[in-house]
Order: C-alpha cells, then structure tokens, then sequence
C-alpha cells in the first residue's frame, strides 16, 4: 500500500534539513530528504523535507524556491507544512525567516504560525521571547559575530518584527509551562488579536512536545527541529501514521566495501581520524606537497586498491589549523577549500566506481561537494549512528551515506558507524 505523505518539510539548508528528518525518524515518522527544489514524483515517506540552501539567499530567491518546495509538497498530498531553520535564528532584517514564512502563510491560506527555534538538548533556549544559547543571550553567543548572519538581538518578537510585514506576539513561559490546551488558547487569542506570529517560549523538551500537540491543526508550523518532537504523536492520534518503531529507520540492507572520506578540519574530527589510526588504514593527503585535484585523488585511489573492504578505510585531507594555513597561504582561502573539496569528491567516485557501497563523509561542505558529485537527489534517513548523524540511503546512487557535520560524533565514529553493517 502507498505510503501517504503527512508533513512536508521545508529546510533553509542541507544539515538542517537531516538534524530534522533525523528528528521525524526518531519519533516514528519515515523520512526522506530531497535535495533542492522536487522535480517529478516525490519519494514514498510519512514526512519529506526538501533542502533549500536559502538561508542567506537573496530574499526574493529564498521565497521563489520555498513556494516551489511548498508546491510540491501539498501537491504530493501533504497535510501541514513545516518551516525548518536554525536554532539560532540565522537571518537578518532583510529575512529570510520572516518573508518566508509570509510567503507561506499567504499561499496556505492561515493567518497565524507559531515560530519556536528552542531545541534545548542543543542548549537553544527562548524564556520571555529571548533566545539564549546555553547561558549566553544569542547577541553575547558568538552569533553576533556570524560572518552571514550577525544576530545582535536576542528578542525574537523584535526581530522577526523587523522581518515581517506581520505583527509578531508572544506566548510565554508561565503559559507554556500549562500545557497544550493553555497554549492553543493563547495562540487563538493572538491570532483574534491580528497577530500572525507568535514566538513561543520553550525551555525543556517537554515545552517542545507540548507545543508541537498544540499545534496539531495549524497548516504551518515554523521553528528548529526541536519542535517537530512533537509532531508525529498528532499523526499517531489522528490514526494516520501507524506504530512504526523501529521499523522507521529500516534502510536497504548495506552491501558493499566501506570508506571514510573527511576533509573536516574541526577538532572532533580530527580526533576521530586519530583514532581511526590505530585500527583501519588510514591515508593523510599532502595538499602542501601536490596542490592539485586530480594527482591527490589519484593518489587516494591508488592507495585504496587493495585495501578496499568490508573494513573501513579512511581518506583524509583534514589538518590542524598550522598546516590549514599554510595551504590558505599559498593558494588562498577559497581556492584552498576548493582544491580539498574537488579532490575528496573525485576520491568519493572513485571508491564507489570501485565497488564502496558505505560511505562516511565528514564535514558539511565536503558531504556538499560529495553529495552534488554523486549526483544525489534523495537520502531516505535511517538509524543514528551518534547524535545528530544518520545512516542515510542515496538515491539514485544506491548508496549508503554518512553525512558528519565536522564537530559530531563520538571519537571511535569511524569505526562505529561501521559495526555490525554487513559487506
Ligand atoms: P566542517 O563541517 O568541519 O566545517 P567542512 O567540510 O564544512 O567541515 O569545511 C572544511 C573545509 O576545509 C573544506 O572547505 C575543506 O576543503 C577545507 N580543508 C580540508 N582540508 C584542508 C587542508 N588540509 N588545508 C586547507 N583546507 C582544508
């Protein structure tokens, strides 16, 4: 029997985009994460999130692709959209949080969204519309330096305020702190009071789930992906989604040989390398010695034959920040992460034309690199390996792939993702 589409995802970018997913498969919701704007049939899951890459998009485009992923997505039956974007709040004056969700709100035809970025496992918090990243206000964080998207307020009324043609309430902490029903009537009462957004405070994950029964009937919700805790308990209730369990996560049986290919430079990574060291092969490329795209990856493919197996084999370009800067000094910064970048996704088609069927690629804009060399449309989202990190299975590829944000995952992540993975 066809599985119907329940909830339709938007996300502002490729990580987001999985961290939710992630989240929806958890909470027993199949999941498949397409990547930018759905072309033809969409695949078969409870829940599709469609990565955008338009956080920092100019706001028009960043509109444009959000309304074409919403087209698709109610097309292919959809039953409440979900607006994904950090829990930072990443945006500015200009948007894109706010023209976004207007977009969306006029074309569903709702007058009123809750926005709740809280993810408190995460240390993102919002107490009296603020937002606060562990104990640090989001303007004192570190955020207010971010090179794209400076955040220098940490009062999310006001700053969706300025995004926004809307206006923008809040329902608060002492409100929240009641339940759902206490909720959905402060939502009610905002929405009767010409509101059309309203910030909603969250400080621990019962607040999320909370908030996410609440807003069982709303045909938008927007916010992290702490708030979609709470979705796949509505679609349960409603008798829509089955009691899946564990089953959500089933992928593919793997087959095939397994590599890592990293060209994360961050500290979690470079420990996971260190690691790996003692156990699988491990080759370290020398960009400072052969700066050039085609010789590292002939070089990384030459070593790998023979070594490929049903045991993992790392391939890294990472390096401590020294010799990070060395490279940067000769070529410059962007040519520097470009050379990395297409040497490691010449290095990820090689191993799979030559026979690797599981795939670990750390670093965001590596997996970026990886994931447009292999030609990926979608990944359906399997089982986490550590917090935040899924199996995933690519299609068309036919693969299996393990996409890292460089700082995740426990230090034996490489040999762990792994285990227990048939050849
Ligand atoms: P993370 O998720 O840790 O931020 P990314 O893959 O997003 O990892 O970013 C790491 C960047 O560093 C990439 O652009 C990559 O090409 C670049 N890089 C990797 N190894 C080196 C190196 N040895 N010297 C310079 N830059 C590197």
């Amino acid at each position: 029997m066809p599985v119907p589409l329940l909830l339709g995802c938007i996300a502002d970018d490729f990580t987001g985009a999985t961290d939710l997913a992630n989240t929806l498969v958890k909470g027993g919701m199949t999941a498949v994460q397409v990547i930018g704007v759905p072309e033809g049939a969409l695949p078969e899951a409870d829940a599709v999130i469609v990565a955008l890459k338009s956080r920092t998009a100019p706001a028009a485009e960043a509109v444009a692709e959000s309304l074409a992923a919403c087209e698709a997505l109610l097309a292919a039956g959809a039953r409440q959209i979900f607006f994904k974007y950090c829990s930072t709040f990443d945006s500015t004056d200009q948007g894109n949080i706010g023209p976004v969700a207007d977009a969306l709100a006029r074309r569903l035809g709702c007058g009123f969204a809750l926005a709740c970025p809280a993810f408190p496992t995460n240390g993102r918090t919002v107490y009296q519309g603020h937002l606060f990243v562990g104990s640090a206000l989001l303007n004192e964080s570190g955020m207010e330096n971010h090179p794209l998207t400076p955040m220098r307020d940490a009062n999310l009324v006001r700053v969706l305020g300025r995004q926004t043609d809307g206006a923008v309430g809040l329902v608060p902490f002492a409100v929240v702190e009641q339940g759902p029903a206490a909720i959905r009537q402060a939502m009610t009462r905002l929405k009767e009071g010409g509101r059309r957004y309203a910030i909603l405070d969250a400080v621990t994950d019962a607040h999320l789930l909370a908030i996410g029964e609440a807003a069982e009937h709303h045909a938008l919700i927007t916010g992290g992906s702490g708030v979609a805790m709470g979705l796949p308990a509505n679609f349960r209730r409603a008798g829509l989604l089955p009691e899946r369990g564990a089953a959500a996560a089933a992928l593919p049986p793997m087959r095939g040989a397994a590599a890592v290919v990293a060209g994360s430079c961050s500290r979690a990574t470079l420990g996971q390398i260190g690691f790996a060291r003692g156990h699988v092969p491990v080759l370290e490329l020398d960009p400072l010695e052969t700066p050039d795209a085609a010789a590292l990856a002939a070089q990384a493919l030459g070593w790998a034959e023979g070594r490929l197996g049903a045991a993992p084999i790392v391939i890294a370009a990472s390096a401590p920040p020294e010799k990070v800067a060395a490279l940067q000094a000769k070529l410059g910064r962007e040519a520097a992460g470009t050379l990395i970048e297409t040497a490691l996704a010449a290095v990820a088609e090689g191993l799979v034309a030559r026979g690797a069927g599981r795939l670990v690629v750390a670093g965001g804009e590596t997996s970026g690199a990886v994931v447009q060399r292999l030609g990926i449309r979608s990944l359906r989202i399997g089982p986490e390996i550590d917090p935040g990190v899924p199996w995933t299975y690519a299609e068309p590829a036919g693969l299996h792939l393990a996409l890292k944000s460089g700082n995740f995952g426990a230090r034996d992540f490489f040999l762990k993702a792994f285990e227990g993975a048939a050849a």
